[in-house]
């Protein structure tokens, strides 16, 4: 039986993630897991999520098929007990999927890769669910079918990618109160096995980025490439006394958010790779955000590095018109929010007023020409002149503190 699971949470705390945990160690009774815990990060632009749009799914192979009905009501009564339904948007969704066809597969599929790039709306949920007969139980408005059938989609189907999380949770009685845990050990836990782990801390910004700072009960996550990897990272780490652990199979850092397509394609609140050349240089906004623009075939669309990219913004701030590059990231307000960015070719030429008398000639209105202010020469054109550049072309990221779940680390390129 594949139990799917959304929206439980809301910002003052709970975490599906935690639920799905506690679900585990009861279900312990009727069955074992076929396969590791699935952690599944839906669309990063969704208005309602509560953090970082995630949604859950575990396959329990029942020691006795007689036992499926008490199972879907533990389950049921587990969420009714622990969901934070007194939060306007925690609208949780259970789905238990137990006789998959080929045609449910196929359904599923499609839908699951939709809630990771698109927008869905509950209704095609509830077709899908009717369609093949699931059973489900959503709560209030019933939002949360939409993740919790996408992630028990992913578990039926299998993810193309993925990777690894061990998430730790804290003691009941210290949630909501400021995390214990030993600094220098997560250096050495980082030290001890990146790359095959990554974003336990950022080493640019000297900070501890694997630890949330809400009232959830995570005390932190390491993610890596094996459970091995992030097993060793987790025997080095030391803190406050851990409750209970899990390790799931995770789409984090797969990229699997990214649509390839045309600017002129591109709609509000999806996430795409893009190509094309830079058609306005960067200039910074009030706030040290960096944005610039670029343009393919006509239509363009502006690219922008926030101010917690931080250093990122380093090489944002070095591109010049022309420069041909591709832009990875979602879309809002018709800007595309970097997650990376691959220099393609640096422009190195560049058109300027012609230099008289140790100046540059200042320019008469357009097509006009150009006037030496000093001694009065006049050209007609601008000249080309080779551009003095200060990066290279090549692959960029943001620091692990601005890192999206879902964005792919450059440690993973160089992997596969
Ligand atoms: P939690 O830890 O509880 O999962 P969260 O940040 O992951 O918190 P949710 O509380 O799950 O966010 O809220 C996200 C809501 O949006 C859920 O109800 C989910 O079903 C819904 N949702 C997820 N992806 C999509 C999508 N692509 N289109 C429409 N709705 C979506």
């Amino acid at each position: 039986m594949i139990i799917g699971l959304d929206d439980t949470d809301s910002r003052d705390g709970m975490c599906t993630t935690y639920l799905m945990a506690v679900l585990i160690g009861k279900l312990n009774a009727f069955g074992h897991l076929k396969d590791y815990p699935l952690l599944v990060r839906l669309n990063p632009n969704i208005k309602y999520k509560t953090r970082g749009n995630a949604a859950l799914a575990i396959d329990v192979e029942l020691n006795d098929q007689n036992d499926a009905q008490n199972v879907m009501e533990l389950v049921i009564h587990t969420v009714e007990r622990m969901a934070f339904f007194s939060e306007e948007n925690t609208n949780p969704g259970i789905v238990f999927v137990e006789n998959s066809t080929q045609s449910m597969k196929n359904d599923l599929s499609g839908f699951s890769m939709r809630a990771v790039r698109d927008v869905l709306e509950i209704r095609e949920a509830k077709e899908i669910l009717s369609r093949h007969d699931i059973a489900h139980r959503g709560f209030k408005n019933e939002r949360g079918l939409i993740g919790a059938l996408a992630a028990a989609g992913f578990a039926l189907c299998g993810l193309p990618d993925h990777t690894y999380e061990l998430i730790a949770y804290r003691e009941p009685k210290s949630w909501g109160s400021l995390r214990e845990i030993d600094s220098g050990s997560v250096f050495a836990a980082d030290a001890a096995t990146r790359p095959d782990t990554w974003d336990t801390v950022d080493i640019e910004n000297e900070r501890i980025v694997f630890a949330p700072h809400s009232p959830d009960p995570i005390l932190f996550g390491i993610r890596g490439n094996s459970e091995e990897a992030v097993r060793r990272a987790f025997s080095i780490i030391r803190s406050e006394p851990v409750e209970r652990h899990v390790v799931f199979k995770t789409n984090q850092n797969t990229d699997m958010h990214l649509i390839k397509a045309k600017i002129q394609k591109v709609k509000e609140d999806r996430s795409y790779i893009l190509e094309g050349s830079v058609s306005k240089p960067p200039k910074t906004t009030t706030g040290g955000h960096i944005i610039f623009e670029i343009s393919e075939n006509g239509t363009s669309i502006e690219c922008a590095a926030f101010e917690p990219t931080k250093g990122f913004r380093r090489i944002i701030r070095e591109l010049r018109a022309g420069d041909e590059v591709k832009v990875f990231g979602s879309v809002k307000d018709r800007t595309l929010n970097l997650e990376k960015i691959r220099i393609d070719r640096l422009n190195i030429q560049e058109l300027r007023n012609p230099v008289c008398c140790d100046k540059r000639m200042k320019s008469m209105g357009k097509e006009q020409g150009y006037r030496c202010e000093k001694c009065g020469a006049v050209k007609k054109e601008q000249v080309t002149e080779t551009l003095q550049r200060n990066i290279l072309p090549g692959f960029y990221e943001v620091p692990p503190c601005a890192r999206r779940h879902l964005s792919k680390p450059l440690v993973r390129f160089l992997k596969s």
